[in-house]
């Protein structure tokens, strides 16, 4: 199989806010009109330096995938490989390679921290408390993500705005303040059935899991199909509180965030 160079890492040529900063509100701006493809055409054109897209393989970021691979986009394409992902995961992950040539490069978590976290709390330790499940995710996704977005400019993902409370008050580009590099949400407004749609109308492959009723898919233990009628993300660490269902790795828009760029959740 023949593998794309435009994967290879990319060097920051700068500090990433100094030259990201005003392609946010441009972008927010721009987005309501463009579809998906360019879209992500306008973030490599105001973008200078490395862009990195992070999938989990769910049905948006087959989409965004999609789009990047179709159009051959200098973005790099990054998973992070838990350690506990459900095997349909992994099957689609090497079905996309296939389907594409192209590789999506694997971070996974530092082997010492998984250890010490095992050691500790038990090999599914993060059930025994809200803050032993934040340390699961810390190691096997928030400390592996900041290794991903190492060096990078800018960070696209697939959050949408429905999808939870938290994430409809994110915006459609902004800084992250954390990660110190421009985080651009490029599906914020779409609804799950124009998600649907998109990746019916260009075969892409998706996860069989979300025909089971996995409506949202991460680790395997901490994902379950949901009833008719349940929130899109009830299925993840459902024994937990709603307002508690984030892993870290997608925090609110800094305030550094244009004024006005908020998304209002959109409804079928
Ligand atoms: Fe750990 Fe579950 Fe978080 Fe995966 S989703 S990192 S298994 S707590």
């Amino acid at each position: 199989m023949a593998f794309h160079p435009l994967t290879d890492r990319q060097p920051a040529s700068r500090p990433p806010e100094l030259h990201t900063l005003g392609a946010a509100p441009r972008l927010a701006a721009g987005f309501g009109a463009l579809d998906l493809f360019e879209r992500l055409r306008a973030v490599r054109d105001e973008v200078d330096g490395a862009i990195v897209f992070t999938t989990s393989f769910g049905l948006e970021d087959q989409a965004i995938a999609h789009a990047i691979f179709a159009r051959d986009l200098a973005i790099e394409v990054v998973t992070l490989d838990t350690g506990r992902l459900f095997p349909e995961t992994h099957e689609l992950w090497a079905e996309t390679e296939r389907r594409y040539g192209r590789r999506v490069r694997a971070v996974v978590p530092d082997h010492r921290a998984v250890e010490d976290f095992v050691a500790r709390h038990g090999i599914d330790g993060f059930r025994s408390s809200v803050d032993a499940r934040y340390a699961c995710c810390g190691v096997r996704k928030v400390e592996p993500l900041r290794r991903a977005l190492q060096g990078a400019a800018a960070w696209i993902t697939g959050v949408r705005a429905e999808q939870s409370v938290d994430r409809a008050a994110m915006s459609y580009a902004a800084i992250d303040p954390l990660h110190r590099l421009l985080k651009v949400n490029v599906l914020l407004d779409w609804t799950r059935a124009r998600v649907v749609d998109f990746v019916h109308a260009h075969r892409i492959p998706y996860n069989p899991l979300h025909d089971r009723g996995f409506l949202s898919i991460g680790c395997a233990p901490c994902t379950r199909a949901v009833k008719a009628g349940e929130a899109e993300r009830a299925g993840r660490w459902w024994w937990e509180r709603e307002e508690k269902k984030e892993c870290g790795l997608h925090g609110r828009g800094s305030a550094a965030s244009p004024a006005g760029a908020t998304v209002p959740l959109a409804k079928d």
